[in-house]
């Protein structure tokens, strides 16, 4: 048990030998992190981590062996059966392993498939969700993913599939039918056939895209864009992954929710940037 966390002992399992705990280690803030998952560092033995866990975050593994298990990119998942089981084999020898994933594990995070492993090989799983990088990482970029003047709904879409192409599988006419936000993982390599068949399925050229790069870290930084620019916008301001793409209008909320700016004492760019009335207005 970990008396140097917050709470009192009571309220935090203990790691036992041979358990395996798949774990979501947030968008990259070490803030983000859950209570739990910094238990799970403290107790660890071996820490499996992957490529968007930050290094900051990994000094709390007090004297674990790291291992890095990282894949970017939409590559061939190949490498993931492996991982799998090298976890099984690490709970097999009585290790206490944290297996920590950037984000949420379950979130187009193969979270599902490692534990399924885990559990098909009888290894005891404990689940520690963490902020994905979907809201979370909009929400350091001043970007609500649901706001009640924009959406009752929300879509997440991850631009690859196991093949590392753009997902033949996704409708995306009825994506854009029927998502007024749609947040893309992933999304980068496929951003010009993404933006088109948006558009080819109706959306509209003119309807906002933010990138978020580097979500929550210090180098975070965001570009403003719509659907007919996107692709211009990404070459002009060398985006890279990772970052989280948002297409829709809550996007147009971050001219008055961007913190980060109002915190660096900048005014907000525009109070009621969806025209809905502001009630400072009239105060
Ligand atoms: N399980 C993770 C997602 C893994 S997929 C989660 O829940 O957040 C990897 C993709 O997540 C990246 O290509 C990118 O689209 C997104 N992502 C993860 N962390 C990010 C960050 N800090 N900033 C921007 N995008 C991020």
């Amino acid at each position: 048990m970990n008396d140097s966390l917050p709470l009192p002992s009571k309220h935090w399992p203990e790691m036992k030998p041979g358990w395996v705990w798949l774990c979501g280690a947030g968008p990259g803030d070490p803030g983000l992190l859950t209570l739990h998952a910094l238990n799970a560092l403290h107790q660890a033995d071996v820490v499996v981590y992957d490529a968007l866990v930050s290094a900051e975050i990994l000094e709390w593994a007090q004297g674990a062996e790291l291992i890095y298990a990282g894949k970017r990119g939409g590559k061939p998942s190949a490498k993931q059966v492996d991982i799998s089981l090298h976890l099984v084999q690490l709970a097999q020898k009585g290790k206490r392993v944290l297996r920590l994933k950037g984000g949420d594990p379950f979130v187009f995070g193969r979270g599902g498939e490692e534990a399924q492993t885990l559990i098909q090989h009888g290894v005891p799983v404990r689940i520690i969700p963490g902020i994905s990088a979907g809201i979370g990482g909009l929400a350091y970029a001043g970007i609500p993913v649901t706001h009640r003047d924009v959406n009752q709904s929300v879509t997440f879409v991850t631009g690859h599939d196991q093949s590392g192409l753009t997902p033949g599988s996704l409708d995306w006419e009825a994506i854009a039918r029927g998502s007024q936000v749609i947040v893309i993982y992933m999304g980068m390599k496929h951003i010009a056939q993404i933006t088109k068949s948006l558009m080819d399925a109706g959306r509209s050229g003119d309807e906002a895209v933010a990138f978020v790069t580097s979500a929550t870290l210090e180098h975070q930084s965001v570009v403003e864009t719509t659907l007919q620019r996107a692709v211009k916008d990404v070459k002009k301001h060398g985006i890279k992954p990772p970052a989280i793409i948002c297409v829709g209008q809550s996007v147009l909320m971050r001219q008055v929710l961007d913190w980060q700016s109002l915190a660096a004492g900048n005014p907000p760019r525009n109070l009621d940037p969806l025209g809905k009335g502001c009630p400072a207005e009239s105060v």
